[in-house]
């Protein structure tokens, strides 16, 4: 699905002489690489805070917990999603309330927002799924309306661009009131081993979560509040702040090999290709889904693989319906959309090293088998 020792022989003698140098220094926690990261992705981002921390799973706890989240209060986010989104709020003894998604994007409803709302709703968490930037206008919109934060949850969309109706833009993960991010090493930004980060433009917001990420410390041994220990390594940081600078060409060769998938899939029966709202740019592709609509897509991922062709089923089971999430308060009709991209859905392999000939290898064998 990715090829990170592609993308790592391209970069070797930068990246190791960085992770050397690391060695040389011995600062491994907190030292000067991880500083120098925070800054440039404040600038790539144009956010004013960036808070690295251990992994994406965190960034998203302490963003609620600097948030000053409370047991009970109720956080709406997608039911199509990666588990961590949900299990968060779960760990924090938050209320999850799922709801449901867009059937052309993927991405979390604003019409069921808005039903989902109640007087203990406190925070809507959104994610840019699969690269794509969510409806910011209209979240931003209910959220103004209602009194609630907005945590994006950008862990697959580093990178993409947000474009307003006012015809303003901004990165995604710059426009919450705080977001998170993940450096695990098949995103779009990784790194070699785990690493996150949070974000926010409110520098109070900004100074609590740094004390949340060491311990609760805001002065040395003395602990003002409950913390945790989530930290980026300097090895991390050091790897990200050699591959930040080629992030955009990274994200580029994504939409590149998408834009070929996509035009061997124009027009073909029973294969709906992803659809970009507005301009390319708003969509960085951490995964190319498609939806395969005559049934046949658990035969297609057997085939697929027959095929030495790996793939993809994000995600096979709406976390509503997971043992961990279920709850009587969920009905299957608020779910439509979700129960079914749960059967139609198929990610093809995604990198920046694809080439033309491996797509329409990829392409024309799943056409073939689709429309047999
Ligand atoms: C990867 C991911 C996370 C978690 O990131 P980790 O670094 O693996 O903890 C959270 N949310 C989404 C949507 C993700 O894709």
């Amino acid at each position: 699905m990715v090829d990170l020792k592609g993308q790592y022989d391209e970069i070797k003698e930068q990246v190791n002489a960085s992770v050397l140098e690391v060695m040389e220094n011995t600062a491994f926690i907190n030292g000067p690489e991880v500083h120098s990261f925070q800054k440039e992705l404040e600038d790539y981002l144009g956010v004013k805070n960036v808070i690295p921390c251990a992994n994406g799973t965190d960034a998203l706890q302490i963003a609620m917990m600097g948030l000053g989240l409370k047991p009970g209060d109720e956080v709406i986010t997608a039911d199509f999603t990666f588990a961590a989104t949900v299990e968060v709020i779960a760990l924090l003894q938050l209320t999850p309330v799922l709801v449901d998604v867009e059937p052309d994007t993927f991405n979390i409803d604003p019409e069921a927002i808005r039903k989902a709302i109640t007087p203990k709703t406190k925070a809507i968490v959104p994610v840019h799924l699969f690269g794509q930037t969510a409806n910011m206008d209209a979240i931003m919109e209910i959220a103004e309306e209602n009194n609630l934060f907005v945590i994006e949850d950008n862990a697959q969309a580093i990178g993409a661009n947000y474009h307003f109706k006012n015809g303003k833009s901004k990165k995604a993960g710059a426009i919450g009131h705080a977001a998170s991010t993940s450096f695990f090493p098949s995103k779009n930004l990784g790194c070699y081993g785990d690493g996150g980060a949070i974000f926010t433009n409110d520098d109070e917001l900004a100074h609590s979560i740094r004390g949340i990420v060491n311990h609760g410390m805001y002065e040395r041994y003395h602990h003002d509040v409950v913390g945790v220990n989530s930290r980026l390594d300097s090895i991390q940081a050091a790897v990200l702040r050699t591959k930040l600078p080629k992030l955009d060409a990274y994200n580029k060769a994504r939409q590149d090999a998408a834009r070929k998938y996509s035009e061997a899939f124009k027009g073909k029966k029973n294969i709906v290709f992803p659809y970009t709202q507005g301009t390319e740019d708003t969509h960085v592709y951490h995964q190319y889904t498609l939806k395969i609509l005559n049934g046949k897509r658990d035969a297609l991922v057997k085939h697929l693989n027959e095929n030495g062709i790996p793939c993809g089923v994000y995600y096979p089971i709406p976390l509503h319906s997971q043992k961990a999430y279920r709850d009587d308060r969920y009905k299957e009709e608020d779910f439509p959309v979700t129960n079914q991209l749960v059967q139609q859905v198929i990610s093809l392999p995604m990198h920046t090293e694809l080439d033309e000939e491996q797509i329409n290898f990829i392409a024309q064998t799943l056409i073939e088998f689709v429309n047999q």
